[in-house]
Formats: C-alpha cells, structure tokens, sequence
C-alpha cells in the first residue's frame, strides 16, 4: 500500500529521488547505517552501490579519524541538524586517498514524537569552487608581494647605479694589479714546477714506501724505489693495475681495502698488517704499518695514496720478547719453588707465584697488595724482616739454606725448614727498590735427610758393635775407605791413609792370587762376594782369619768402579773350629788307648781262665783292666760334665764343711803313687757353703795336672787362706810354666796347650769345667806361672 495520493511505491519515490543532482544519503543507527544513497552521492563517495546497507565507517573507512562520525551520532542524539561550506573530508576515490570540499548538511528525520530516527545527509561537492577561490587568493597575494619588491628594487637600482661609478674606477685600479699578479703567477709556476720536482725526488727516495694508484682499478702511477723494493718488483710494474703487478695479493685483505677505500673516501689506517709478497718466485711474509689515503679530484676520489713503513723487525723482535715474557710468566708461575716480589721498606707483597701461595697456604686476595708483617705477623721476631731491610739497604743478595720459619696456619703455627734466597731489584738510579724472593719448603727433605743419617747412624753403630769393618775401595784411583773397625781389625796406625795396594800386601802372598781371582769373578757376574782368607795385620800381630763379602758398582759403561763390604775378624771362629776337630780326633784317641789295653787285658784273661792253677797273671790283668776302666770312666765323667754343663744342668749339692779338711784328705792316689809330695802349706780352717764334691773334683784336677804337666816337681804344694770374705785355695808346682799367651785360654773349652804331646794330655776340659764349678759358687778362678819356674792355680769360694 502506498502512502503517496498517486499511488508510488517507496522505491518509485526513492528511484525518483536518487536521480536529483544534489547528493543525498539517508543514515540510521548509531553506525549511520546507510539506509540510501543516490548516484550522485555515491559518485562523490568514489564507491558503488554496494555501500548501501552497510555501516558508514565499513562503507568509508578511510573516514576513520575524521569528525564525521561523531557529528552524525550527535545530530542524531540531539536532534539538532548541522551543517557546513568548505568542509573538506578526504575520501578514496579512484584508489588514491584525496582531499575533497563540501558544502553539506545533516538533518535530523524525527517521528511523530519528535524522536530522530535517521538522518538525510545532502552534500555539494564544491572542490572545483573552493579551489578557484584559493587560487584567486594566492594570486592577490603573489601581485602584492610583487609590487612591494618592484618598489624596491627601484630604489636599489638607483643606489646600485651611484656605486657602478665609483666600481669602474676601482675595475681600472684591479686591472693593473691583474697584470701585476699574472706576471707573478708565472714566475710561482716555475718554482711550483720546481718544487714538485724536488717533492717527487723526495717521494721517490723517501726511506718509507709510497705509491700511488689511480683510478677504480687501482692503476700503479708512483712507486718509489723503497715501495718497489718492497713489492720485490721493478720499475715495469708501472701503469698495470695492482691485482696484475701483485698477483699474490689474490686471497689477502688489501685488494678489497683498497676498493673500499676508493668508493667511500675514506682514510684506512693498517697496524702491523702481515702482507705476503713474492720475491723471486718466493713468498715472503712482512709486517707494516700503513696508510690508503684517498686522492681527489674536483669529479671526486681518483686515486690512492698508499704509504707503508715495514715494521717486520720491531714486531718479530717484540714477538720473541713477548714469547721469551709469557715462557718466563709461565716458568715462574709453574716453578716448583715459591717466588715472590716484596717491594719497599714497607715490605709490600707485590707479586707471588703459585707455589709461594701454597707454601704460605694463603690466597692471593689476602697477600697481594698488602704488608708481609701484617699478613704474616708471626714473622715479627724472626730474622726474616732484618734480612730484608739489610738487602734494601746494602743491595746485595741473602741466600740461606735450611732455615727455620713459623708460619701460622689454620693448624696453628707450624715450623718449616726453607732454603731461600733474596735479591735485590733496582730502579733505574741502580737503588735497590724490591726483593724477589725464591724460597724452596725443604721441610720433608731434611726431614728425610735427617730420618736418613738416623737411620745410617744406627746401621753404622750396630755394624760396629757386632765388630764388622765396612771398607769401600775406588778402582780408579786406588782409594780405600775403611771404618775404625776395619782400621783396628788390619791394625792399621791411627791417620794412616791406607790405599788399597797397601790393604791387599796384608794378604799373604801364596792367598792374594786365589781372592782377586774369586773378586774378579764377582764383578763379572755381577754378584756379591763371600770370602775368608788369611790376613797378616799391619801393626805386625798374629795372622788372623777374615770373612769378606762386598759388591761392586758400576759406572755407565759397565766397568765396575767401585768395590765397598764389610769384613769380620773369624780367627776365634777357626780357632774353635780346629779345637773341636783336635778335641774330636783327641777323644777318640785318648779314649781308644785305655779301651785297647782293657780289651788286651780281657783277652788274656780269657785265655787263662781256666788254668789250673790259677795263671799267676791273672791279678796283674785285672789290675790293668781297673787302670784303663778308670781312665774311660773319668773321660766319660768329664764329656758328661762338660753337656750338663752346656745344658745348663751343673747343680751343686751344698753342705757346710770345712776346706782344709778336703784338701787333707783330698788325692789319696798320687800319695800311695809315691811320685809326688802333697805339700800341706798353710791350711787355714775355713767353712765354706758349697758342693763338696765338686770342690774336691777341682782341687784333684789342679793336682792331676801338676802330675801331668810338671813330673818333675817332686813337691806339689796346697795353701789355704782367708782373703777378705772369700777362701783362697791354690795349688803350686815348679814345673815347666805356661807362656803367658797360653794362660789367657787355659779356662776356654777345648784349649790344650800341645807341648807335651798326647801321652800327657787329657780333652782340654779339666780347667774349663773347674771354673765353671767355682763361677757357679760365686768364686773366681786363675793362674799364675812363669815359664821354668813353675806354676799356681788358684781359686776363691765365699765364706
Ligand atoms: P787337659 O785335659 O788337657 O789336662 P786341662 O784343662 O786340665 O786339660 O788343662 C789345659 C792345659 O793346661 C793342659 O793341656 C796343659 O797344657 C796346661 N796345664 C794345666 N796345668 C798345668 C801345669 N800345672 N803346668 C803346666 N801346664 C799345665
């Protein structure tokens, strides 16, 4: 249903509407949806028709941050139209955002309550008139500013006329002084001339390298005779491009410096660029500092300027010096001895190695910098800081081995041993200024050392307390050291320097050959030796028997040099030996006579058992048979006497008694034997506590002997007396004696002396067992005898 009285639909309206020139749109909604707009406003949009329906700021975006928006949402809140001329809006029209001007306006539609419902938007794009008219305002403006200069250039030009006058005299002036300067001009080209002469000759006898390369492509113009020199190359190399006369540069830095150089114009500084170059097909590396110093034209760079110094010399002479630094650096602080710089009197701890931390066992942030008497107060009151003034003061060095420091630690103080040196360092007047310190921790060495000579100290002593001689001998030189008892055992003479020539003319000659032999044989076969040999000693005594052993050592080629052992005085070792043997052979033999005789004797009596009569023999052969059984029993008695004895099993059986009555009656056979009178001198009566029979076994042995011994001395004469707490018995003959030599073996085991031949001696053990009896008691024994005048045995007992 239409609302028009001629029945047009809406659209007919609109359609009709839209085809009006003036540009009409019809917005709603806050969004100023747009409801219609005619062709005339959608042309001025620069849009099509499919903005329509859509919101103004989607359809126009380019509307954004422009006011439009917000004025159509006020006249629609309001209700109050706005509108206005000249307004300028930009709009994209034809794709490119561009400056419109409108004359428009926006009216609010209201309904019935008066309430805006929409807004009919009309506009006139009047950009054309706009423009005009701006124009026609820049023009009045420009005619203006026109006029006003004209007025003034007016004015100028008459003053500039007032001036012309007064020029054209000075023009006249100028042109004499023109003539003047040209003629001047010429005679400074010719000294130009000069002078650039005598520069090129400098240039090109300059003692640094210049060369001048021209153009892009870097065309050699100059090369001095020093650059050429250089370069290795001659005087040909002249107009060619640098990559051409310096083929090698191909692959180093300085082609692509040099091109940059020339397209920026800027100034390149090289330090101690290494540039290989080749000299007679031969690459030589050098070092140089240089300058690429762009040349100009008034088109621009044209050229380079290279000038170069070769400081190959100076940078490998401080390479090697920073080397030979960095080697010392490292050798210093990798020394295994603790270093250290004090400087000044006030004993600053400048620098020190690793190994000086360690043997402070402090960090370097808390000695560095600082006082050594602060760090190390514990050094106060040693002689440590005397001796560093001393060596500030005189400059002369302090080296002291093993000496004694305290230092503190986290365990308290603790003593160590240091070998140190301190040496002065002088400033440039030669005063001393610091010390370096070396100091080595010589703690655990001497320690050793110490723990070493100790250890060597009780080795020496037990050596020489078990009487073993150490003797060491050089081969080279014939040298011989020998300890004191090697010296005593050879009876060497107190500062003898005994040679080793001199050790083996003591060796009896028919012996040395047999010993160097079994020496010799030692060395080679690297082996230790073991020898015993006979030995005459020096200070002309007995022959004695020693026992050698030794090893010898060897130098790098294997020859032995020295020769070092012990030696051991074995004569009392041969000497009991041979004893024991003689003793063996005596025993059988004394045993075997009297075994003879019974067996003899048994014989016999065998034989003439029967008879009858009775053989008158038969009393005699059982006489004989008792004899030679006694003999056996008392060999027996003594070899048993003498294994008790070894078995410790001597026990005595004690009583009180008195001795002069045991020595009264004592040795009944050698009475009814008529040989011999027993001499009763002096019998004092004394009682003693001991084992009477042993007392008795001991006085018949003394008796026996004296028969034995000295046959010849009819009186055999017994004394008995009180000396002090002791009973003194002895026992006297004027028989043969015994050498003295002798008499200090008579109470040893075994020991004969062999004078008289086996038919009056027994085993060597009579006086042995009778001193043990009497040592046994708590008595002594002994003798006294001189050679033809007889001998004394005595022996004491306590009382
Ligand atoms: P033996 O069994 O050989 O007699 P002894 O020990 O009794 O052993 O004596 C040791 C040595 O002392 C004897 O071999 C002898 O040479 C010497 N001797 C002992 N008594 C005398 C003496 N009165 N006069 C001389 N020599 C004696």
């Amino acid at each position: 249903m239409s609302n028009f009285p001629s029945g047009f639909s809406a659209e007919q309206i609109l359609d009709v509407l839209s085809q009006t020139n003036t540009a009409t749109a019809i917005h709603s909604t806050d969004e100023m949806i747009i409801e219609t707009a005619n062709n005339a406003m959608i042309a001025i949009w620069g849009k099509d028709k499919s903005v329509i329906g859509k919101p103004i700021e989607e359809a126009l975006p380019e509307l954004k941050g422009q006011p439009f928006l917000s004025m159509l949402q006020k006249v629609l809140h309001t209700g109050v139209t706005v509108s206005g001329t000249d307004t300028m809006a930009e709009l994209v029209v034809d794709g490119q955002l561009q400056p419109f001007y409108f004359d428009f306006e926006y009216r609010a539609i209201k309904n019935s309550n008066g309430k805006p419902y929409c807004i009919l938007h009309t506009a006139t794009d009047v950009t054309h008139r706009y423009l005009s008219k701006l124009r026609e305002k820049e023009l009045e403006a420009e005619v203006q500013a026109m006029n006003e200069e004209l007025s003034a250039a007016n004015e100028e030009l008459a003053a500039a006329n007032e001036e012309m006058a007064a020029t054209n005299e000075e023009l006249l002036a100028t042109n004499e002084e023109l003539s003047e300067s040209q003629q001047e001009l010429l005679l400074v080209n010719e000294s130009l001339a000069e002078s650039e002469a005598r520069f090129r000759n400098t240039v090109m006898q300059a003692p640094v390298c210049i060369g001048v390369l021209k153009g892009p492509n870097l065309i050699v113009d100059v090369a001095n005779a020093e650059m050429l020199k250089v370069w290795g190359k001659t005087s040909s190399i002249i107009g060619l491009p640098l990559d051409e006369a310096l083929p090698e540069l191909e692959g180093q830095p300085f082609l692509d410096i040099l091109r940059q150089t020339y397209s920026t114009g800027e100034v390149y500084y090289g330090d101690e660029a290494m540039v290989t170059i080749e000299h007679e097909g031969v690459l030589h590396n050098g070092y140089f500092d240089f300058i690429y110093q762009p040349l100009r034209d008034k088109h621009g760079v044209s050229g380079i300027v290279v000038v170069a110094v070769d400081v190959t010399e100076q940078v490998i002479s401080r390479r090697k010096v920073q080397q030979s630094e960095n080697r010392l650096n490292s050798m210093v602080s990798t020394a295994p001895i603790g270093m250290t710089v004090i400087r000044g009197y006030d004993l600053i701890i400048e620098r020190a190695n690793k190994r000086m931390f360690e043997i402070w066992d402090r960090k370097e942030g808390e000695v560095l910098g600082n006082k050594l008497l602060d760090v190390f107060p514990e050094l106060i009151g040693q002689p440590y800081p005397e001796m560093l003034y001393s060596v500030l003061q005189s400059g002369e060095r302090v080296a002291i081995p093993e000496l004694p420091v305290k230092v503190q630690t986290d365990n308290g103080l603790v003593d160590y041993i240091v070998d140190f040196a301190y040496d002065p360092l002088f400033d440039m007047d030669g005063k001393p200024e610091a010390i370096l310190a070396t100091v080595v921790n010589a703690t655990e060495m001497v320690k050793a050392r110490q723990d070493l000579e100790k250890a060597q100290d009780t080795l020496k002593q037990a050596i020489e307390s078990a009487n073993i001689g150490t003797w060491s001998a050089d081969l080279q030189n014939d040298s011989l050291v020998t300890s004191d008892v090697f010296n005593r055992i050879h009876g060497v003479p107190e500062a003898t320097a005994l040679k080793l020539s001199d050790a083996l003319k003591m060796i009896p000659a028919d012996n040395i050959d047999n010993l160097k032999n079994a020496v010799k044989s030692a060395i080679d076969m690297h082996e230790n030796f073991n020898l015993e040999y006979l030995m005459n000693p020096m200070d002309g005594g007995k022959p004695k028997w020693l026992k050698a052993t030794g090893k010898a050592y060897y130098d790098a080629d294997n020859k032995a040099n020295i020769i070092s052992g012990t030696v051991i005085d074995i004569t009392e070792n041969k000497f009991h030996d041979q004893q024991k043997d003689d003793f063996i052979s005596i025993a059988s033999h004394e045993l075997k006579t009297p075994v003879t005789s019974l067996k003899a004797a048994l014989q016999l009596m065998d034989k003439v058992k029967n008879n009858n009569p009775p053989s008158p023999m038969m009393g005699k052969l059982i006489e004989q048979s008792n004899r030679s059984m006694e003999k056996v029993s008392t060999l027996i008695e003594d070899l048993l006497n003498l294994s008790r004895m070894n078995e410790g099993q001597l026990h005595l059986n004690k009583t009180e008694f008195d001795l002069s009555k045991t020595l009264g009656q004592c040795c009944n056979h050698v009475r009814l034997d008529g040989k011999h009178n027993l001499v009763l001198e002096d019998l004092e009566s004394l009682i003693v506590y001991a084992d009477e029979h042993r007392i008795d076994q001991v006085i018949t042995n003394f008796v026996n002997n004296a028969v034995k011994y000295a046959p010849d001395s009819r009186d055999i004469v017994f004394n008995l007396k009180r000396q002090g707490d002791f009973a003194l018995v002895s026992i006297s003959d004027s028989g043969p004696g015994i050498s003295e030599e002798n008499q200090e073996h008579l109470f040893e085991r075994y020991y004969r002396t062999d004078a008289a031949g086996y038919q009056n001696s027994g085993l060597g053990l009579g006086l042995y067992i009778s001193a043990e009896i009497v040592r046994k008691h708590g008595g002594e024994i002994g003798v006294e005898s001189e050679l033809g005048k007889g001998s004394r045995f005595w022996f004491t007992l306590p009382l």
